[in-house]
Order: C-alpha cells, then sequence, then structure tokens
C-alpha cells in the first residue's frame, strides 16, 4: 500500500489534506517524493521560521541532542533559562510557561487569567472575552476560546465563561466588560484562522483602555503572528500597547514543538508550585531550536519582512482576480475572485504552496524566503487569480 493508502486506513480522519507528500526540502524549497519542486509559502503554518533543513537549525538542535533530550521539569535545566531570559529581554516579560503547542500556551494563559481575577477581584470574575472569527486551539478549552460556532458543535458543554465580541467594535467589548464579572479580554491581533483579519490600531488601543478601565487583564495571542511573522518578534510590539500576557508557539521552535505563555508585571508573581504543569514543557531540544529562532530574529531580518510584505501588497493589490489583499509582514490573506480552493490547487500544480484561511489564499513563507523565490511564487499567483477569474 501507498503512503497515502496507509495514511487513510491508519491515520485519524481529521485533517483534509493536500494530494501532496512532501519528502524534503532545503530553504523555502520543497520536494514532493517523486522529486517535484515546490516553493513552500506556508512553512508548516508558520512554522518552519527559516524554513527546511537549515543549518543553523540543524546544528542548535544537533548539538543538543548529543548532550541531553530531557530531564524533567524536575531539575534546572540551561536551554530552559536561556530561552525564557531572551524572550524576557526581547518583550518587557518577566516570566514564562513552557508548553508543547499553541493551544497550551493559551490554556495556560487561561489558568493566569482565572488565577489573577479569584487574587484581586474575586473568584466569581472568571468570565473571559474572546473575540468572533477567533481561534485559539483545539481542546475544550481553548475550543471555548475560539470564537467561531462552527468549532463548537459536537463538543459541548465546553468550559464556561467565555463571551465572544465583535471584533473592531469596541461597543461590544464594552457593554460585555459592564454587565459581567470578567478576569480578562483574550485577542489575535491578526486573526489568522478566521481569514487573516487585522485588528485595527483604534481598537487594540481601546481595548487596552476599556482593560484598564474594568481592571481586568489584556491576553494577546501570539500563536501565529508571533516570531517574527509579522514584523516585529511579537505584533503587539508595532500595535504599541502593553498586554498583561501574550502566549506564542507555532514559529518559536522553527520546527519543533514548543508553546510558550509570557506574563508581564500584573501576572508574573500569579503561577505558584503545584499549580501548573508540563512533562514535555521546556524540552531541551525544542528550547535549544528557539534560542537559535529568536537569536537570528534581529532588525535586520525584521525589516526584511517588511521590505518583502510591502512587494507583495504593491505586486497583487488591484491586480485582475485579486479582490483584497489584507495582513501584516509575512501573514497575508489574498481574497480571489475565484474560489481560494481552486486558485491553491492551480498554484499547487504549478509548483507553488500557499493555504487557504476561510475564503482567502494564505500566505506564511519562511521569514528568509529569498526575494528571488517569493517573487517568483507571487507572479505565479497573480497569473492563477486572473487565469481562474475568468
Ligand atoms: C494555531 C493557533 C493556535 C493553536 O495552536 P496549536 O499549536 O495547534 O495548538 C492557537 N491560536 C492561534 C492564533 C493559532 O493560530
Amino acid at each position: 500500500m501507498s503512503i497515502k493508502e496507509l495514511d487513510k486506513k491508519h491515520i485519524a480522519n481529521t485533517y483534509a489534506r493536500f494530494d501532496l507528500q512532501i519528502s524534503h526540502g532545503s530553504g523555502s524549497l520543497v520536494y514532493d517524493e517523486n522529486g517535484k519542486e515546490y516553493i513552500d509559502l506556508s512553512s508548516g503554518i508558520a512554522v518552519n521560521t527559516f524554513g527546511m533543513a537549515d543549518p543553523v537549525f540543524i546544528n542548535a538542535v544537533n548539538e543538543q541532542l548529543n548532550k541531553c533530550q530531557h530531564t524533567s521539569n524536575l531539575y534546572y535545566s540551561e536551554p530552559c533559562v536561556k530561552l525564557a531570559t531572551l524572550l524576557c529581554e526581547r518583550t518587557g516579560a518577566k516570566k514564562v510557561f513552557f508548553g508543547n503547542s499553541g493551544a497550551e500556551a493559551n490554556e495556560c494563559a487561561i489558568k493566569v487569567a482565572r488565577l489573577w481575577a479569584s487574587e484581586n477581584k474575586g473568584e466569581e470574575y472568571y468570565n473571559i472575552i474572546t473575540l468572533k472569527n477567533s481561534f485559539h486551539g483545539r481542546t475544550i478549552t481553548t475550543l471555548a476560546a475560539t470564537g467561531q460556532d462552527v468549532f463548537h458543535k459536537y463538543f459541548c458543554p465546553l468550559t464556561e465563561g467565555f463571551l465572544y465580541a465583535e471584533a473592531n467594535n469596541l461597543d461590544s467589548v464594552e457593554a460585555l466588560l459592564k454587565d459581567n464579572k470578567c478576569a480578562a479580554v483574550m485577542m489575535e491581533l491578526i486573526q489568522g484562522e478566521g481569514g487573516v483579519m487585522p485588528l485595527s490600531c483604534e481598537f487594540v488601543a481601546g481595548v487596552k483602555e476599556l482593560c484598564e478601565r474594568y481592571n481586568t487583564l489584556l491576553v494577546i495571542d501570539e500563536v501565529q503572528t508571533g516570531n517574527g511573522r509579522t514584523g516585529a518578534l511579537y505584533a503587539y510590539q508595532s500595535y504599541g500597547i502593553s498586554p498583561d500576557v501574550i502566549t506564542t508557539a507555532k514559529g518559536l521552535g522553527g520546527g519543533l514543538p514548543i508553546g510558550a505563555c509570557m506574563m508581564f508585571e500584573r501576572t508574573e508573581n500569579v503561577l505558584g508550585a503545584g499549580l501548573h504543569g508540563s512533562t514535555f514543557g521546556g524540552n531541551p531540544i525544542s528550547c535549544a531550536a528557539g534560542i537559535s529562532i529568536i537569536e537570528r530574529i534581529d532588525n535586520e531580518l525584521l525589516s526584511s519582512v517588511t521590505e518583502k510584505s510591502k512587494y507583495v501588497f504593491d505586486t497583487l493589490t488591484g491586480c485582475e482576480g485579486i479582490k483584497s489583499v489584507s495582513g501584516l509582514g509575512l501573514m497575508i490573506g489574498i481574497e480571489t475572485e475565484a474560489d481560494a480552493g481552486i486558485v491553491i490547487s492551480k498554484c499547487m500544480e504549478r509548483g507553488i504552496l500557499p493555504i487557504k484561511a476561510k475564503n482567502k489564499v494564505r500566505l506564511l513563507p519562511p521569514l528568509n524566503i529569498p526575494f528571488e523565490l517569493l517573487k517568483k511564487a507571487i507572479e505565479v499567483i497573480k497569473e492563477v487569480a486572473k487565469e481562474c477569474a475568468q
């Protein structure tokens, strides 16, 4: 039986896979099992920050693998401390909790918010406001945080205490804060799975102000927007707000599983011994990978992300077959006149790998994609969007 047949037979049917088996890659190029070459425009859903088989990443991982792969959280461990120190220095966060995924990072943030509220406001202040059209993960609690009914179906009752406000509508946030006992507002700054929908600066600043007025925490989910993706190390930095908690995962480990919940001044001492944990959290290999990734996200890389982003926006905006281009940095959504799924499959035939977000063609290339490859890929998207619209 082929790999595709065995997959259908033995892998839980949770993913609608493309008809493509990726076997290996180098940088922003990936190859299927027959050797056909593709330009990777999704980097494993914003995970492979520096592409495939990157030598610096491989070195960092190999070096750690040859020393120690795991110790448990019963002992001190250097890679874990070094990554946390680096993250705190670069963000102003005070403390970090490491898990293994975005959902786990968000679970931690939700526990921190409820703990903080029960200590500072009272146990009845457990509600958390999230936004409609958001995505925060697949566990029962992060599903509850996710403001999209389609994900809730079949899994009720979900964790109680989540309320959904309209994105970019401050009145809707305030109405919920006024009428409910709340611990936090939690949101993505650019709704990724929701169709690459950025929040407006005024809305985000307004939410921050409301959080202060109602003495609630502001939690920013940077699982997808984080780690250089939007042209800042974390997107909140370009929105100019100070959050109380941020979460990240995806690109942090450059391809290895790691998630982080970062706590700022108001929340740094909320978690105490025995209140949270994760067997694999802070795993030395994942942390060594994370250090190598964060160290390389310097100003030079960040400005190249912004420059590449500008190229994509300038090239595609207003083109035939393209209705709109949204996003920030190298997290880009393209609304095409033709169905996004059809545009994507035509792109794949021509050796380009974008993915979908709602009704859009989504681009999340490796941050170091060479300009020539990006240009080549964007030309194909431009042609395909036009062809498909006709
Ligand atoms: C992907 C994603 C998650 C979930 O991350 P997992 O690692 O799949 O658990 C949570 N929030 C946002 C914004 C995401 O994009």
